[in-house]
């Protein structure tokens, strides 16, 4: 049993060493997100979907994620 309890402290010990090396290796530990580059990026007022300012529907100063949720908010306003 001497030897069969040795192979598992050395697994660990292993184990324990790899994990250290590969947090050793990660640059920078919190990649920045996936951002649209260079856009500025802007949440629907119905569902919070954030989209890029470019591909957002603007009307009466709120950004929309589509048809849909902007017409469901003008009919709601009126
Ligand atoms: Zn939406």
């Amino acid at each position: 049993m001497g030897i069969f309890r040795l192979l598992i402290v050395a697994a660990i010990g292993w184990l324990f060493y790899t994990l250290y090396r590969r947090i050793q290796q990660q640059p920078g530990k919190n990649p920045p997100p996936a951002k649209f580059e260079g856009e500025e990026v802007v949440s629907c007022r119905v569902c919070a979907l954030h989209i890029p300012r470019n591909e957002a529907l603007r009307e009466s100063g709120h950004y929309y994620c589509c048809r849909e949720h902007r017409d469901q908010v003008d009919t709601q306003d009126s």
